[in-house]
């Protein structure tokens, strides 16, 4: 099937690309790995795609007050390869499963927070980390957390005439760990279900905070703060029973041909003891000793 007919305009400067916006049928196109298939399979026809890649201030890839921002034009492959990037850990260990290297040349950290796929991985490390979303329209610019953003599968709290203008992941602090994994039937496939964990300790070693976020599980990424679970068991056996529990809670995406429900429950709970115990490994060996 071919794409519905549109209209292509490349704005160069903010103020034009929101004057494009403007009225509530143009469409945001940032790499358009996930809004060109939409187009195709017909299932979205915006009068207008808004190419927002020539706008200088969308290309900033940075640390900035405690936090690594990434504007809306920056791609994947680029954040995969900065520096900066090692500042939030995280994104290294779960950017090598956004789909395939190809894919990730084109598209977008931000554009994967707009798609908010329930199993996409970014939204999932930006739900755990709190990141923060940076959007802009006609009511101005307004900050709110990765959580909020996202309001259930493929919708956000994003308005037809808004522009996600970026994200920032708070930078790691010392005594600070984390873990990712997730189960997809090929490399580069959507996961059947994932994990992301952040585990703090103090300078003994003690746990301070955990929380916990699983994707492909629900209708978006699920945030929980698991302290005390990680003070009761610190090895992956300890914690399975705990993280069994919680599976039954929290997944509750419906059996389809690549895994039942259940099958998802059990993936998530063996990841999540093991993620949890890997990331209050790595917390330890972060810690501040002097
Ligand atoms: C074969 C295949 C496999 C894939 N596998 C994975 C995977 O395993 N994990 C994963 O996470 N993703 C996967 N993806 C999706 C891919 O990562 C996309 O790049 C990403 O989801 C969207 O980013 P984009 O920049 O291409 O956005 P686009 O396709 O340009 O846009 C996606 C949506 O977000 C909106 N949007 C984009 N940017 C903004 C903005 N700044 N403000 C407001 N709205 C905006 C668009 O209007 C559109 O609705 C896969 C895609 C394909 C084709």
């Amino acid at each position: 099937m071919k794409a519905a007919p549109f209209a292509y305009v490349r704005p160069g400067s903010l103020d034009d690309v929101l004057g494009e916006l403007a009225g509530g049928d143009g469409k945001v196109l940032a790499g358009g790995q996930s809004l060109v298939p939409v187009l195709a399979m017909r299932l979205g026809r915006p009068g207008t795609l808004v190419d927002i890649t020539a706008v200088p201030e969308l290309g900033e890839l940075g640390v900035r007050d405690g936090g690594l921002r990434v504007g809306a034009a920056v791609r994947q492959r680029a954040v995969e390869h900065d520096p900066a990037a090692r500042a939030v850990p995280l994104i290294g260990m779960a950017m090598p499963f956004v789909g395939h290297r190809e894919l990730r040349s084109r598209g977008t950290v931000c554009g994967s927070l707009a798609h908010a796929d329930p199993a996409a991985e970014l939204p999932a490390v930006a739900c755990c980390l709190d990141a923060r979303i940076e959007l802009i329209g006609p009511a101005g610019r307004r900050t709110i957390p990765a959580a909020e953003f996202v309001t259930g599968a493929m919708s956000t709290a994003a308005g037809p005439e808004d522009l996600l203008l970026s994200v920032t992941f708070p930078a790691a602090a010392a005594g600070e760990g984390h873990g990712f994994a997730e189960i997809a039937r090929r490399h580069g496939d959507f996961a059947l279900a994932g994990v992301v964990t952040r585990v703090r300790v103090d300078r003994d070693g003690a746990v301070t905070g955990a929380r916990l976020t699983g994707f492909g599980i629900s209708d978006r990424a699920v945030t929980r703060e698991v302290t005390p679970l990680l003070r009761e068991a610190e090895d992956e056996h300890g914690l399975r029973p705990a993280t069994a529990a919680l599976a039954e809670e929290v997944v509750d995406t419906g059996g389809d041909t690549h895994g039942s429900t259940g099958y998802r429950r059990r993936l998530f709970g063996v990841l999540a003891a093991r993620e949890l115990s890997r990331a209050l490994r790595r917390a330890r060996d972060r810690r501040e000793t002097a």
